[in-house]
């Protein structure tokens, strides 16, 4: 089987380092944030070319984090995309604000700032592109209505590590960028793990004292605030993959050329739009078809597993059915919603696999 994602293969080639890394902490007696965790910041936020990093233990707790550090809550409201995953509108619910959401440019499928201008209110404090599959939304345009209208950008940079949108890193163009470090992400912990970078010394000041409590010294609590403390394991971790995560990157952009190649000039299939002043870093790989469900089995049955990003969007989730959006309110979001699958994608995939996954994808188009 050709699976959607290994990590095995990852932890292989790297996993002596990792064990050593590991071994450090636990013999250090110190696992909460501290040194390793420190240095992880500071050479992360450098790779994304920004000042501050505020390691914590999610990616939603890093975009969370920047709305309750930017003073969004009750009574706002922010704007993002229904075509996400869900923990983006949920961070905007974590604030107390409200969602409104925009629908999708049909290309990159991120935020469509065509539409972005009309969903603006009094009410509106902040902008949320999420950079889906590792291309950065179209930021310019984004920016340009935020500071006509006063409002905040914080970039969902959680699929998006080393991604650039005009030579710059995802994560330096807003306010604050936030990144997961869910071991399926490009840079991903063994655990949980995210980070907010900033340029914003205040911003950054607040996050950091919100993540560890609100406690500006030990058991003096200056602000309500939460736990979302990143462990000095992850941290560890995390340091050493880091290291690894730009051969890891050009890895990927080198296996969406192969598949680019191989899949191209298909009519029944679209492939990913790599847009020329974007450096996309492919966190996954998504074709549109209108036999999507069809293709999938197809895959299947010849041993090539696929994942759905994502099946439905936010706005017609049950969970979130209280935003009072309803079937067709963004069109673009549910065509795509229906029509992405996401091919194998991580860095230590073979030219044969990736042979062997085009191969079965033209069998299915011939036969349908
Ligand atoms: C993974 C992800 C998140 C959430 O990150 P966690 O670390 O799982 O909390 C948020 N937004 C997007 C777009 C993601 O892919």
């Amino acid at each position: 089987m050709i699976p959607l994602l290994d990590l095995n293969a990852q932890y292989e080639q790297i996993g002596a380092d990792l064990e050593a890394a590991v071994l450090r902490v636990l013999r250090s007696g110190r696992y909460i944030l501290g040194e390793e965790v420190a240095e992880f910041e500071r050479n992360f936020a450098s790779y994304c070319g920004v000042r501050h990093g505020i390691a914590v233990n999610t990616g939603t707790s890093a975009i969370h984090l920047s709305l309750v550090a930017a003073g969004i809550g009750r009574g706002d409201e922010v704007i993002t995309t229904p075509f996400t995953f869900v923990a983006t509108v949920a961070a905007i619910l974590y604030a107390g604000a409200r969602p409104v959401l925009v629908d999708i440019d049909p290309v990159t499928m991120t935020l469509d700032p065509a539409l972005v201008e009309a969903a603006i209110s009094p009410a509106t404090k902040a902008i949320i592109p999420v950079h889906l599959y590792g291309q950065m939304a179209d930021m310019d345009p984004l920016l340009m209505l935020a500071d006509r209208h006063g409002l905040v950008v914080i970039e969902d940079a959680c699929q998006s590590h080393g991604a650039e949108y005009k030579g710059r890193r995802a994560g330096s163009l807003g306010l604050s960028g936030c990144f997961s470090f869910y071991p399926g992400k490009n840079l991903g912990a063994c655990g949980e793990g995210g980070i907010l970078v900033t340029n914003n010394e205040a911003l950054a000041t607040a996050a950091r004292c919100l993540r560890d409590w609100g406690q500006q010294e030990r058991y003096h609590h200056v602000a309500k605030g939460f736990n979302y403390r990143m462990d000095a394991i992850q941290g560890a971790v995390l340091g050493v993959k880091l290291t690894h995560l730009e051969d890891w990157t050009e890895r990927r952009r080198s296996h969406a050329g192969a598949y680019d190649r191989l899949l191209g000039g298909n009519p029944t299939m679209q492939l990913p739009t790599a847009l020329s002043d974007r450096r996309h870093v492919y966190h996954v790989y998504a074709v549109r078809s209108r036999e999507r469900d069809a293709l999938q089995a197809s895959l299947a049955s010849a041993g090539v597993q696929t994942g759905l990003h994502y099946p439905i969007p936010v706005h017609l989730q049950r969970a979130y059915a209280d935003l009072g959006y309803r079937r067709g309110d963004f069109p673009e979001a549910e065509t795509a919603a229906r029509q992405v699958l996401s091919l194998p994608m991580y860095p230590e995939l073979t030219p044969a696999q990736i042979e062997t996954v085009a191969a079965a994808v033209a069998r299915d188009i011939h036969v349908h």
